[in-house]
């Protein structure tokens, strides 16, 4: 190896660590080696460990929280009388979910699309983002990511198409050692320099949107190229990973791909390991399955987030669909077993020049919407794209070509974009909502 790819490791690897450090305060080597050891223990402890996290958590949405304290009494904190947090509440009762206990400033904004296409907004706190950033960096480790090594990122950023900044973007790749193909936008020639850089950088592990993935898999396969790269292992993450995509994937990266399963609203929630079963993050939620019995007849995952004290979920409803396992696995870790998760699938889109763009790209830009409520982008033809809203008080027409022109952006700008306000966004007979449909996709398989 070239001795510039080993200092930038160590360089890499420092950073790091000081990045950490500030973060999270001095005693972070500590905060991590009692992270790897909680979530590398016996079932017991973690059970134990698991049940006194929710016991606090309890107490404090029922002390300091308006929405909250309805549900709960002080000595009686039994989470199945609380109902189940669903979107609408979060939407509808803002104000109430805070917790007295942290001020405006303390709270961090942070909002998604999720797999419904409505728009939601939510504050998490600055242990909670601590404590999801130290569950991603021991569940990665299972596919080979390290500190320092490089990464070659394939996931959906503005900065890129100028949208967002640019160098901010850099800077952080630079010293993080991470390399990206930005997913909203897979041209030939954006995945042909990947390719490139994969083979002159040697990342050791890939992080992905399934669906990308696959394109830049599809890509390297159609084109009969081969990979000089050494991968230990690729992360799929935020979307469905289907049994297509991951065969390919290994086919052509000859590596495993491991499916990680997480939200925005509550972090890293289940991740599979080297046997191919995902292992719930039980250090830093807890997870029921709303059915009669969870380990036969699969049911909604509802999600309560132990470290978020600043706006407690507690049995969040959040739209995926799973069942439980109560297998012990081979490979050693004693973490429960989610089976059969059944969760969003996005759409890829496809230009008349035959870019592909994927459907999160509208969804990172509409999410954060004054007068959308709930939307739907269906690419009707190469020339036709209909965009569906439901709209409350604060709808204008400058919002309206604000959503055309982002549509145009990316799809180009001699498409015709309707949009039509509706009343609601009907549920499809699967009962489950999708935000981004395409009726012209080449690949049927992706639709
Ligand atoms: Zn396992």
């Amino acid at each position: 190896m070239p001795i510039r790819h080993s200092t930038k490791r160590l360089l890499s690897k420092l950073a790091w660590h000081a990045y950490n450090i500030y973060r999270k305060g001095l005693d972070y080597d500590t905060q991590l080696s009692r992270t790897f050891e909680i979530l590398d223990a016996p079932r017991e402890v973690i059970e134990a460990f698991q049940a006194q996290r929710l016991e606090r958590l309890l107490q404090h949405a029922y002390q300091t929280t308006p929405y909250y304290r309805e549900f709960l009494r002080p000595a009686h904190s039994d989470i199945s009388r609380i109902p189940t947090l669903e979107k609408q509440d979060i939407r509808e009762q803002l104000d109430r979910l805070y917790s007295t206990a942290f001020t405006r400033k303390q709270r961090i904004r942070n909002a998604t699309g999720g797999s419904t296409g409505t728009p939601l907004t939510f504050y998490q706190d600055r242990n909670y983002w601590n404590q999801r950033n130290l569950s991603v960096y021991y569940f990665d480790q299972w596919a080979g990511w390290n500190f320092g090594e490089p990464q070659l990122i394939i996931w959906g950023t503005l900065a890129d198409l100028g949208k967002d900044s640019h160098w901010k973007h850099q800077l952080n790749n630079f010293w993080r050692n991470q390399y990206w193909l930005n997913g909203f936008r897979l041209t030939d020639t954006a995945m042909s320099a990947a390719f490139e850089k994969m083979n002159q950088c040697q990342p050791q592990t890939l992080l992905a949107y399934p669906s990308s993935l696959y394109q830049f898999a599809k890509f390297i396969f159609e084109n009969g190229l081969t990979s000089l790269c050494k991968l230990k292992g690729i992360i799929a993450s935020a979307e469905m990973l289907h049994p297509h995509y991951r065969t390919l994937a290994e086919y052509v990266f000859k590596t495993k791909v491991y499916n990680r399963y997480g939200s925005r609203e509550v972090g890293l929630i289940a991740m599979e390991c080297a046997e191919g079963r995902m292992h719930i993050n039980c250090r830093d939620l807890y997870l029921e399955i709303e059915s009669p019995d969870p380990y036969t007849e699969p049911g909604e995952i509802l999600i309560t987030q132990l470290n978020n004290y600043a706006m407690p979920f507690i049995r969040y409803r959040i739209g995926d669909v799973g069942r439980l396992s109560d297998e012990m696995c081979p490979c050693g870790n004693d973490l429960p077993i989610l089976a059969e998760l059944l969760g969003r699938t996005t759409a890829t889109f496809r230009t008349r020049s035959g870019t592909l763009i994927h459907g999160g790209y509208f969804t990172q830009q509409f999410y954060d919407i004054d007068g959308v409520t709930q939307f739907q982008i269906i690419q009707e033809s190469l020339k036709h794209c209909v965009l569906k809203v439901v709209t409350d008080e604060k709808w204008t027409e400058a919002t309206r070509r604000f959503l055309v022109q982002s549509i145009q952006d990316a799809l180009g700008m001699t498409v015709v974009v309707t949009v039509e306000v509706v009343d609601e966004i009907p549920l499809p007979p699967s009962g489950k909502r999708e935000y981004t449909i395409s009726k012209v996709s080449g690949d049927v398989e992706d639709l």
